[in-house]
Protein backbone atom coordinates (compact mmCIF):
# COMPACT_ATOMS: atom_id res chain seq x y z
CA UNK A 1 0.00 0.00 0.00
CA UNK A 2 1.43 3.61 -0.62
CA UNK A 3 2.87 4.75 2.43
CA UNK A 4 2.19 8.40 1.67
CA UNK A 5 -1.62 7.62 0.93
CA UNK A 6 -1.44 6.01 4.57
CA UNK A 7 0.00 8.96 6.07
CA UNK A 8 -2.37 11.30 4.74
CA UNK A 9 -5.39 9.34 5.85
CA UNK A 10 -4.15 8.34 9.08
CA UNK A 11 -2.55 11.76 10.48
CA UNK A 12 -5.87 13.30 11.01
CA UNK A 13 -7.19 10.32 12.89
CA UNK A 14 -3.82 10.10 14.46
CA UNK A 15 -4.72 14.04 15.53
CA UNK A 16 -7.73 12.95 16.72
CA UNK A 17 -6.85 10.23 19.10
CA UNK A 18 -4.62 11.81 20.42
CA UNK A 19 -6.98 14.40 21.88
CA UNK A 20 -9.93 12.17 22.83
CA UNK A 21 -6.98 9.70 24.99
CA UNK A 22 -5.41 12.84 26.15
CA UNK A 23 -8.68 13.94 27.57
CA UNK A 24 -9.26 10.60 28.68
CA UNK A 25 -5.56 10.45 30.59
CA UNK A 26 -6.56 13.70 32.82
CA UNK A 27 -9.46 11.92 33.68
CA UNK A 28 -7.72 8.48 34.31
CA UNK A 29 -4.24 7.39 36.31
CA UNK A 30 -1.59 7.66 33.98
CA UNK A 31 -0.83 7.67 30.13
CA UNK A 32 -0.06 4.22 30.13
CA UNK A 33 -3.55 3.09 28.66
CA UNK A 34 -3.42 6.17 26.58
CA UNK A 35 -0.71 4.45 24.03
CA UNK A 36 -2.07 1.46 24.58
CA UNK A 37 -5.67 2.25 23.85
CA UNK A 38 -4.15 4.47 19.90
CA UNK A 39 -1.93 2.01 19.51
CA UNK A 40 -4.50 -0.52 19.32
CA UNK A 41 -6.63 1.63 17.37
CA UNK A 42 -4.08 2.21 14.74
CA UNK A 43 -3.98 -1.60 14.40
CA UNK A 44 -7.29 -1.57 14.12
CA UNK A 45 -7.33 0.37 11.60
CA UNK A 46 -4.80 -1.21 9.61
CA UNK A 47 -6.05 -4.18 9.55
CA UNK A 48 -9.09 -2.63 8.43
CA UNK A 49 -7.52 -0.71 5.53
CA UNK A 50 -5.82 -4.56 4.39
CA UNK A 51 -9.29 -6.25 4.58
CA UNK A 52 -7.75 -8.33 7.77
CA UNK A 53 -11.35 -8.19 9.35
CA UNK A 54 -11.18 -10.85 11.82
CA UNK A 55 -8.16 -8.95 12.92
CA UNK A 56 -9.26 -5.96 13.35
CA UNK A 57 -12.61 -7.47 14.75
CA UNK A 58 -10.58 -8.73 17.58
CA UNK A 59 -8.57 -5.52 17.78
CA UNK A 60 -12.33 -3.58 18.27
CA UNK A 61 -13.53 -5.79 21.08
CA UNK A 62 -10.90 -5.20 22.50
CA UNK A 63 -11.14 -1.40 22.56
CA UNK A 64 -15.07 -2.02 23.33
CA UNK A 65 -14.22 -3.34 26.25
CA UNK A 66 -11.27 -1.29 27.39
CA UNK A 67 -13.34 2.29 27.06
CA UNK A 68 -16.93 1.80 27.70
CA UNK A 69 -18.39 4.89 26.30
CA UNK A 70 -16.90 4.80 22.38
CA UNK A 71 -19.80 4.62 21.26
CA UNK A 72 -17.69 4.89 17.54
CA UNK A 73 -16.10 1.69 17.89
CA UNK A 74 -19.22 -0.41 18.66
CA UNK A 75 -20.94 1.21 15.62
CA UNK A 76 -17.86 0.11 13.53
CA UNK A 77 -17.67 -2.95 14.90
CA UNK A 78 -21.56 -3.84 14.36
CA UNK A 79 -21.02 -2.80 10.74
CA UNK A 80 -17.91 -5.58 10.57
CA UNK A 81 -20.00 -7.82 11.83
CA UNK A 82 -22.81 -7.36 9.77
CA UNK A 83 -20.70 -6.91 6.71
CA UNK A 84 -19.09 -10.62 7.63
CA UNK A 85 -22.83 -12.04 7.67
CA UNK A 86 -22.26 -12.23 11.79
CA UNK A 87 -25.87 -10.34 11.79
CA UNK A 88 -26.73 -11.80 15.11
CA UNK A 89 -23.36 -10.52 16.69
CA UNK A 90 -24.44 -7.12 14.66
CA UNK A 91 -27.38 -6.57 16.42
CA UNK A 92 -26.54 -7.64 19.87
CA UNK A 93 -23.68 -4.85 18.99
CA UNK A 94 -26.48 -2.59 18.10
CA UNK A 95 -28.95 -3.66 20.60
CA UNK A 96 -26.42 -2.62 23.74
CA UNK A 97 -25.68 0.44 22.24
CA UNK A 98 -29.71 1.72 21.67
CA UNK A 99 -30.47 0.47 25.42
CA UNK A 100 -27.21 2.36 27.09
CA UNK A 101 -28.43 5.46 29.22
CA UNK A 102 -26.63 8.82 28.69
CA UNK A 103 -26.47 8.13 24.76
CA UNK A 104 -26.45 11.53 22.85
CA UNK A 105 -30.15 11.42 20.59
CA UNK A 106 -28.20 11.52 17.41
CA UNK A 107 -25.85 8.49 18.34
CA UNK A 108 -29.03 6.35 19.69
CA UNK A 109 -30.62 7.18 15.81
CA UNK A 110 -27.57 6.15 13.90
CA UNK A 111 -27.66 2.51 16.25
CA UNK A 112 -31.14 2.24 15.70
CA UNK A 113 -30.36 2.70 11.69
CA UNK A 114 -27.76 0.36 11.86
CA UNK A 115 -29.73 -1.82 13.91
CA UNK A 116 -32.83 -1.64 11.35
CA UNK A 117 -30.40 -2.92 8.63
CA UNK A 118 -29.58 -5.66 10.38
CA UNK A 119 -32.96 -6.95 10.87
CA UNK A 120 -33.28 -6.49 7.21
CA UNK A 121 -30.53 -8.93 6.69
CA UNK A 122 -31.74 -11.53 9.07
CA UNK A 123 -34.80 -11.36 7.25
CA UNK A 124 -36.37 -9.91 10.18
CA UNK A 125 -38.93 -7.70 7.55
CA UNK A 126 -41.46 -7.05 10.48
CA UNK A 127 -39.03 -5.29 13.21
CA UNK A 128 -37.09 -3.41 10.57
CA UNK A 129 -40.07 -2.01 9.30
CA UNK A 130 -41.60 -0.71 12.51
CA UNK A 131 -37.95 -0.01 13.53
CA UNK A 132 -37.55 2.52 10.53
CA UNK A 133 -41.15 3.53 10.90
CA UNK A 134 -40.00 4.72 13.97
CA UNK A 135 -37.25 6.74 12.59
CA UNK A 136 -39.74 8.27 10.09
CA UNK A 137 -41.99 9.15 12.76
CA UNK A 138 -39.09 10.93 14.92
CA UNK A 139 -38.08 12.78 12.25
CA UNK A 140 -34.45 11.46 12.53
CA UNK A 141 -32.38 9.93 9.60
CA UNK A 142 -36.08 9.78 7.77
CA UNK A 143 -34.79 9.60 4.07
CA UNK A 144 -32.64 6.50 5.01
CA UNK A 145 -35.42 4.91 6.60
CA UNK A 146 -37.65 5.44 3.68
CA UNK A 147 -35.81 4.29 1.05
CA UNK A 148 -35.10 0.51 3.38
CA UNK A 149 -39.07 0.75 3.84
CA UNK A 150 -39.84 1.04 0.25
CA UNK A 151 -37.08 -1.29 -0.26
CA UNK A 152 -38.94 -3.91 2.43
CA UNK A 153 -42.73 -2.93 0.76
CA UNK A 154 -41.16 -4.01 -2.49
CA UNK A 155 -39.63 -7.11 -1.00
CA UNK A 156 -43.25 -8.28 0.39
CA UNK A 157 -44.77 -6.91 -3.11
CA UNK A 158 -46.77 -4.57 -1.14
CA UNK A 159 -46.95 -1.90 -3.76
CA UNK A 160 -49.62 0.37 -1.96
CA UNK A 161 -47.21 1.37 0.61
CA UNK A 162 -44.29 1.53 -1.40
CA UNK A 163 -46.08 3.95 -3.30
CA UNK A 164 -46.75 5.97 -0.44
CA UNK A 165 -43.35 6.06 1.18
CA UNK A 166 -41.95 6.65 -2.50
CA UNK A 167 -44.09 10.13 -2.37
CA UNK A 168 -43.43 10.56 0.71
CA UNK A 169 -39.40 10.47 0.18
CA UNK A 170 -40.22 12.72 -2.99
CA UNK A 171 -41.68 15.08 -1.30
CA UNK A 172 -38.83 15.31 1.84
CA UNK A 173 -35.75 14.99 -0.82
CA UNK A 174 -37.16 16.38 -3.79
CA UNK A 175 -36.19 13.46 -5.86
CA UNK A 176 -37.84 12.25 -8.68
CA UNK A 177 -39.61 9.14 -7.77
CA UNK A 178 -42.04 8.95 -10.50
CA UNK A 179 -40.56 6.18 -12.92
CA UNK A 180 -40.34 3.88 -9.95
CA UNK A 181 -44.25 4.66 -8.84
CA UNK A 182 -45.45 3.96 -12.21
CA UNK A 183 -43.70 0.57 -12.08
CA UNK A 184 -45.49 0.34 -8.95
CA UNK A 185 -48.84 1.24 -10.49
CA UNK A 186 -47.75 -1.39 -13.40
CA UNK A 187 -46.75 -4.09 -10.61
CA UNK A 188 -50.29 -3.76 -9.21
CA UNK A 189 -52.05 -3.24 -12.98
CA UNK A 190 -50.78 -6.77 -14.03
CA UNK A 191 -51.36 -8.04 -10.83
CA UNK A 192 -55.36 -7.24 -11.34
CA UNK A 193 -54.82 -8.37 -14.57
CA UNK A 194 -54.24 -11.30 -13.75
CA UNK A 195 -56.57 -11.95 -11.52
CA UNK A 196 -59.71 -10.64 -14.05
CA UNK A 197 -60.08 -7.66 -12.35
CA UNK A 198 -59.64 -5.90 -15.97
CA UNK A 199 -61.07 -2.36 -15.23
CA UNK A 200 -59.04 -2.25 -12.04
CA UNK A 201 -55.81 -2.89 -13.80
CA UNK A 202 -57.01 -0.16 -16.43
CA UNK A 203 -57.30 2.17 -13.85
CA UNK A 204 -54.06 1.58 -12.33
CA UNK A 205 -52.24 1.85 -15.74
CA UNK A 206 -53.84 5.06 -15.86
CA UNK A 207 -52.32 6.04 -12.94
CA UNK A 208 -49.05 4.78 -13.81
CA UNK A 209 -49.33 6.99 -17.37
CA UNK A 210 -50.11 10.38 -15.28
CA UNK A 211 -46.79 9.36 -13.24
CA UNK A 212 -44.54 8.81 -16.55
CA UNK A 213 -46.60 9.42 -19.83
CA UNK A 214 -44.05 7.60 -21.67
CA UNK A 215 -44.11 4.49 -19.12
CA UNK A 216 -43.37 1.40 -21.97
CA UNK A 217 -44.15 -0.99 -19.15
CA UNK A 218 -47.85 0.67 -19.11
CA UNK A 219 -47.59 0.64 -23.47
CA UNK A 220 -46.87 -2.57 -23.17
CA UNK A 221 -49.76 -3.88 -20.33
CA UNK A 222 -52.58 -1.90 -22.54
CA UNK A 223 -51.15 -3.73 -25.33
CA UNK A 224 -51.71 -7.26 -23.21
CA UNK A 225 -55.25 -6.23 -22.21
CA UNK A 226 -56.65 -4.76 -24.97
CA UNK A 227 -55.99 -8.04 -27.33
CA UNK A 228 -57.15 -10.31 -24.37
CA UNK A 229 -60.36 -8.58 -24.89
CA UNK A 230 -60.25 -9.21 -28.62
CA UNK A 231 -59.45 -5.29 -29.61
CA UNK A 232 -56.54 -5.92 -31.54
CA UNK A 233 -56.21 -2.68 -33.55
CA UNK A 234 -55.89 -1.12 -30.19
CA UNK A 235 -53.26 -3.41 -28.95
CA UNK A 236 -51.26 -2.69 -32.24
CA UNK A 237 -51.81 1.18 -31.22
CA UNK A 238 -50.26 0.30 -27.82
CA UNK A 239 -47.45 -2.00 -28.52
CA UNK A 240 -46.24 0.71 -30.82
CA UNK A 241 -46.74 3.13 -28.59
CA UNK A 242 -44.40 1.12 -26.53
CA UNK A 243 -41.47 1.18 -28.96
CA UNK A 244 -41.69 4.92 -29.53
CA UNK A 245 -41.44 5.87 -25.92
CA UNK A 246 -38.18 3.10 -25.68
CA UNK A 247 -37.08 1.29 -28.48
CA UNK A 248 -34.61 -0.65 -26.04
CA UNK A 249 -37.68 -2.86 -25.15
CA UNK A 250 -38.22 -3.40 -28.86
CA UNK A 251 -37.34 -7.36 -28.47
CA UNK A 252 -40.07 -8.12 -25.79
CA UNK A 253 -42.74 -5.31 -27.39
CA UNK A 254 -42.25 -7.40 -31.05
CA UNK A 255 -43.84 -11.32 -31.04
CA UNK A 256 -47.08 -9.52 -29.34
CA UNK A 257 -46.91 -6.89 -31.69
CA UNK A 258 -46.79 -9.20 -34.55
CA UNK A 259 -49.65 -11.36 -33.48
CA UNK A 260 -51.75 -8.16 -32.87
CA UNK A 261 -50.84 -7.75 -36.33
CA UNK A 262 -51.95 -10.82 -37.97
CA UNK A 263 -55.06 -11.25 -35.42
CA UNK A 264 -56.01 -7.23 -36.72
CA UNK A 265 -55.27 -8.59 -40.71
CA UNK A 266 -52.61 -4.82 -40.67
CA UNK A 267 -50.04 -6.96 -42.10
CA UNK A 268 -49.06 -3.55 -44.90
CA UNK A 269 -48.81 -1.44 -41.54
CA UNK A 270 -46.54 -4.06 -39.97
CA UNK A 271 -44.30 -3.95 -42.85
CA UNK A 272 -43.99 -0.33 -42.80
CA UNK A 273 -43.87 0.42 -38.83
CA UNK A 274 -40.79 -2.33 -38.80
CA UNK A 275 -39.28 -1.19 -41.84
CA UNK A 276 -39.34 2.61 -40.63
CA UNK A 277 -37.29 0.86 -37.42
CA UNK A 278 -34.11 -0.20 -39.38
CA UNK A 279 -33.33 3.18 -39.83
CA UNK A 280 -33.72 3.91 -36.14
CA UNK A 281 -33.39 0.76 -34.24
CA UNK A 282 -29.86 -1.48 -34.83
CA UNK A 283 -30.62 -4.78 -33.33
CA UNK A 284 -31.63 -7.79 -35.55
CA UNK A 285 -35.27 -8.53 -34.20
CA UNK A 286 -37.17 -6.24 -36.97
CA UNK A 287 -34.93 -7.60 -39.31
CA UNK A 288 -35.81 -11.56 -38.62
CA UNK A 289 -39.75 -10.23 -38.40
CA UNK A 290 -39.41 -8.55 -41.46
CA UNK A 291 -38.00 -12.16 -43.40
CA UNK A 292 -40.69 -13.65 -41.65
CA UNK A 293 -43.60 -11.67 -43.53
CA UNK A 294 -41.55 -11.67 -46.92
CA UNK A 295 -41.56 -15.62 -46.58
CA UNK A 296 -45.06 -16.03 -45.85
CA UNK A 297 -46.00 -12.98 -48.35
CA UNK A 298 -43.77 -13.15 -51.29
CA UNK A 299 -41.99 -16.94 -51.15
CA UNK A 300 -38.62 -17.74 -49.91
CA UNK A 301 -36.33 -16.45 -52.53
CA UNK A 302 -37.48 -12.67 -51.79
CA UNK A 303 -36.73 -13.54 -48.18
CA UNK A 304 -33.74 -14.72 -48.00
CA UNK A 305 -32.64 -11.83 -50.54
CA UNK A 306 -33.92 -9.33 -47.96
CA UNK A 307 -32.07 -11.50 -45.19
CA UNK A 308 -28.52 -11.28 -47.39
CA UNK A 309 -28.57 -8.26 -47.89
CA UNK A 310 -29.64 -6.96 -44.10
CA UNK A 311 -26.88 -9.26 -42.51
CA UNK A 312 -24.30 -7.97 -45.04
CA UNK A 313 -25.09 -4.50 -43.18
CA UNK A 314 -25.79 -5.77 -39.36
CA UNK A 315 -23.54 -9.10 -38.81
CA UNK A 316 -26.01 -11.27 -36.17
CA UNK A 317 -25.57 -14.82 -34.84
CA UNK A 318 -29.39 -15.27 -35.16
CA UNK A 319 -29.60 -13.72 -38.52
CA UNK A 320 -27.29 -16.30 -39.79
CA UNK A 321 -29.29 -19.07 -37.85
CA UNK A 322 -32.30 -17.76 -39.76
CA UNK A 323 -30.38 -17.91 -43.14
CA UNK A 324 -29.06 -21.16 -42.22
CA UNK A 325 -32.56 -22.41 -41.79
CA UNK A 326 -34.00 -20.75 -44.91
CA UNK A 327 -31.31 -22.00 -46.76
CA UNK A 328 -30.92 -25.68 -45.98
CA UNK A 329 -33.75 -27.45 -47.48
CA UNK A 330 -32.64 -26.05 -50.85
CA UNK A 331 -29.82 -28.43 -50.51
CA UNK A 332 -29.16 -32.02 -50.44
CA UNK A 333 -26.08 -34.56 -49.72
CA UNK A 334 -22.94 -33.31 -48.10
CA UNK A 335 -23.95 -29.32 -48.28
CA UNK A 336 -26.87 -30.09 -46.16
CA UNK A 337 -24.80 -32.63 -43.72
CA UNK A 338 -22.47 -28.90 -43.78
CA UNK A 339 -25.34 -26.85 -42.77
CA UNK A 340 -26.46 -29.17 -40.07
CA UNK A 341 -23.03 -28.83 -38.67
CA UNK A 342 -23.55 -25.13 -39.13
CA UNK A 343 -26.91 -24.83 -37.56
CA UNK A 344 -25.40 -26.86 -34.38
CA UNK A 345 -22.47 -24.64 -34.21
CA UNK A 346 -24.55 -21.43 -34.00
CA UNK A 347 -26.95 -22.68 -31.71
CA UNK A 348 -24.04 -23.58 -29.44
CA UNK A 349 -22.49 -19.92 -29.83
CA UNK A 350 -26.25 -18.70 -28.09
CA UNK A 351 -26.82 -20.92 -25.88
CA UNK A 352 -26.02 -19.34 -22.41
CA UNK A 353 -25.52 -16.30 -23.64
CA UNK A 354 -27.20 -13.51 -21.35
CA UNK A 355 -29.04 -11.45 -23.64
CA UNK A 356 -30.02 -8.83 -21.26
CA UNK A 357 -27.97 -6.81 -18.86
CA UNK A 358 -28.54 -4.71 -16.41
CA UNK A 359 -26.84 -0.70 -16.61
CA UNK A 360 -26.28 -0.14 -13.58
CA UNK A 361 -25.06 -3.31 -12.04
CA UNK A 362 -23.82 -5.44 -14.90
CA UNK A 363 -26.19 -7.80 -14.15
CA UNK A 364 -26.48 -10.55 -17.31
CA UNK A 365 -29.71 -12.37 -17.31
CA UNK A 366 -31.62 -14.70 -20.46
CA UNK A 367 -34.92 -13.01 -19.54
CA UNK A 368 -36.27 -9.49 -19.39
CA UNK A 369 -36.89 -8.03 -15.76
CA UNK A 370 -38.36 -5.24 -14.83
CA UNK A 371 -36.55 -4.86 -11.83
CA UNK A 372 -33.03 -6.01 -11.60
CA UNK A 373 -32.30 -8.82 -9.48
CA UNK A 374 -29.31 -7.87 -7.97
CA UNK A 375 -29.45 -3.79 -7.46
CA UNK A 376 -33.61 -3.76 -7.34
CA UNK A 377 -33.27 -1.11 -10.07
CA UNK A 378 -35.97 -0.72 -12.00
CA UNK A 379 -36.18 -0.76 -16.08
CA UNK A 380 -32.65 -1.04 -16.49
CA UNK A 381 -32.40 -4.23 -17.38
CA UNK A 382 -32.27 -4.03 -21.85
CA UNK A 383 -31.34 -6.17 -24.03
CA UNK A 384 -27.80 -6.70 -25.05
CA UNK A 385 -26.72 -5.06 -28.93
CA UNK A 386 -23.85 -7.49 -30.52
CA UNK A 387 -22.84 -10.47 -32.95
CA UNK A 388 -24.42 -12.87 -30.37
CA UNK A 389 -27.19 -11.13 -29.10
CA UNK A 390 -30.00 -8.46 -30.04
ZN1 LIG B 1 -28.79 -4.12 -11.53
Amino acid sequence: MNFLYLLVVLLPIAFGVGWWASRRAVAQRSGVQVSELSSDYFRGLNYLLNEEQDKAIEVFLRLAEYNHDTVETHLALGNLFRRRGEVDRAIRVHQHLVSRSGLSDAMKTIALLELGEDYVRAGLLDRAESLFSDLVAMKAHAPSALRHLIAIYQHERDWHKAIEHARRLEAMTGEDQAPTIAQFYCELADRSRQHGARAEAREYLQRAFACQPACVRAFMLTGQLEAEDGHHAASVDAYEAAIEADSAFLPGILPPLLASYARSHQMDRAEKFLRSLLDRYHGVSPVLALTRLYRQRDGERAAIDFLTAQLRQRPSVRGLMALIDATMDKVEGEAHENFLILRDLTTKLLEGQAMYRCSRCGFGAKAHHWQCPSCKSWSTIRPIHGVASE
